[in-house]
Order: C-alpha cells, then structure tokens, then sequence
C-alpha cells in the first residue's frame, strides 16, 4: 500500500475524534513562514503554541517571494494573524546548491531546459536570509507597521529557536 493510501485509511480515525467546532472560520494569531523541511512540520510542539493560532506558511528555504508576500497580507489583513514570524533553520538543503547549479544539472539529466531558468531560492547563509526576509516583509506597504516582523533560525541540531536581528546586535551598538 502506499503511504497516501494508508493516510486516507488513517484519515477516518482521525475524523471521528475531529472537533467540528473548527468548521467555523480560522483564526490564527501568528503568521509563521517556514520551510518544507520535515523536521519544521510539529511546529505546535516546537513553539508551545496550538495548532488553531498558527497560520503555516511554507515555502523552501523559507524563501519570502511574492506569493508568501501576499499570503502574509491575507493572513494579518484578512484572518487576523497579529505577528509575522520568519522560521529559518541550519542544515538547509536548498543551501546544498545555487540555482545555477541545479538547472545545468536537471538540464542535463533529463536533456531538456526548463522553458525559462528555474528559481529554486537557493541560498547560504541562513543568518542572512533571516535578515533579508526581515527587510522584504517589513518594507511591504500592506504589511501593517503594528504587526512585528521576527526572524529566527531553527537548530536542526539542539531543537532550539533563536532570534536573528534586522540589524546585526554587535553592528547595532
Ligand atoms: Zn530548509
């Protein structure tokens, strides 16, 4: 059987505990921007925070593009999300390669180029794309000035958060 298989199967215990009470309309309290990397699912475990007040917006790396953008404006605007976390994490596999590097290859295995390059958002310094999604999101017009905008990196290897400033401290003092 496949694993989708046995998760419809497993489905149906699940909707017989289902609090239905949940049918009504969400209402998250934090926008969190994650990645897709499996060990940043339990984010309700990882951040001591029920499932119902976290609207999960996950993309690799995290990359902040125009559709998260967007996603955050609904979230803050429309569902009333009330803080933007941005969860980053070390270990990333897309810092494993550049973009570049993946369309030659893909390009290569397969022997046909993709129509147009492309973007994986593959980066390298989690610290650094901490503060550059700090920077997209903050500046964002719709983006509310009252809503924070927090970027932190998860530790792959600790299970610890901590928090990466817009401006690095020791430049700050
Ligand atoms: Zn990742």
């Amino acid at each position: 059987m496949s694993l989708i298989d046995k998760a419809l199967k497993a489905n149906h215990t699940y909707a017989k505990k289902y609090d239905r009470k949940l049918g009504g309309h969400p209402k998250p309290k934090v926008a969190v921007v994650t990645c897709m990397d499996p060990r940043l699912s339990d984010l309700p475990d990882i951040l001591g925070l029920p499932y119902a007040d976290l609207d999960v917006i996950r993309t690799g790396g995290p990359a902040v593009t125009e559709d998260v953008l967007g996603e955050l404006v609904v979230s803050t605007r429309v569902l009333g999300s009330k803080e933007i976390m941005l969860l980053n994490h070390t270990g990333c596999g897309f810092t494993t390669f550049t973009d570049e590097e993946l369309n030659a290859k893909l390009t290569a295995l397969t022997g046909d180029a993709s129509p147009a390059p492309m973007r994986f958002f593959s980066y390298k310094d989690p610290e650094q794309n901490t503060r550059e999604q700090i920077q997209k999101v903050r500046s964002h017009p719709w983006i509310a000035k009252e809503v924070p905008v927090r970027g932190f990196i998860f530790d792959v290897e600790t299970g610890l958060i901590r928090e990466v400033h817009r401006v690095p401290q020791d430049a700050a003092a």
